[in-house]
């Protein structure tokens, strides 16, 4: 994983929103994109497969991992990661674009990316989404019903150590219901 370096003369608006597997970023980011569609949110490129409704270009850029290879060697991911054995990475240009216009820039990704944002732009605002308590959270995780039993093991795991570093965050948000998340989320940007 590796962030490519952004030029200090950018000033941006940039928020991350990160947290968790399973604690609702995608929910509340599907929510902003509906109530919210002035609003513009990044769309990452990802190795994973589509889920059932996904589409290209909307949710993510669902490309191979070749596809992949070449975005990271053209210097065109502002940051990736890999999440869950699937590799994820935000498009670089589309979020200065809308920097530089002045425009605020949502990006929801997962905390490696995160770090990595802070490391390149260190004026972005980062902040977490918890969930309103852990059994909440192995609840969700089950229950989305995706994902077979090994994956939804893993992202347990992860999930674990990724509640311990809300301290590394500028904010938290706690996940009690969608509409209050991204009204205050909104506020934020
Ligand atoms: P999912 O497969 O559930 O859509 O996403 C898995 C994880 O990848 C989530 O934590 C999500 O926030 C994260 N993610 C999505 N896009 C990106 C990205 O562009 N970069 C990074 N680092 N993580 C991402």
């Amino acid at each position: 994983r590796g962030a490519t370096p952004v030029p200090p003369e950018v000033r941006p608006r940039l928020t991350v929103l990160s947290g968790p597997s399973g604690v609702g970023k995608s929910t509340v980011v599907a929510h902003l994109r509906k109530e919210y569609p002035e609003v513009w949110l990044s769309v990452s490129a990802t190795t994973r497969r589509p889920r059932p409704g996904e589409r290209h270009g909307v949710q993510y850029f669902f490309v191979d991992d070749e596809e992949f290879d070449k975005l990271i060697a053209n210097g065109e991911l502002l940051e990736w990661a890999e999440f869950a054995g699937n590799r994820y990475g935000t498009p670089r240009r589309a979020v200065l674009d809308h920097l530089e216009a002045g425009e605020p820039v949502l990006l929801e990704i997962d905390l490696q990316g995160a770090r990595l944002v802070r490391k390149s732009m260190p004026e972005a605002q980062l902040v977490f989404l918890a969930p309103p308590s852990w059994d909440e959270l192995v609840r969700r995780l089950t229950g989305r019903g995706t994902e077979p039993p090994e994956v939804i093991r893993r992202r347990l795991e992860v999930a674990k150590t990724e509640l311990a570093a809300e301290s590394e965050f500028d904010g938290t948000l706690v996940n009690t219901s969608v509409e209050d998340v991204a009204r205050e989320l909104l506020a934020l940007l």
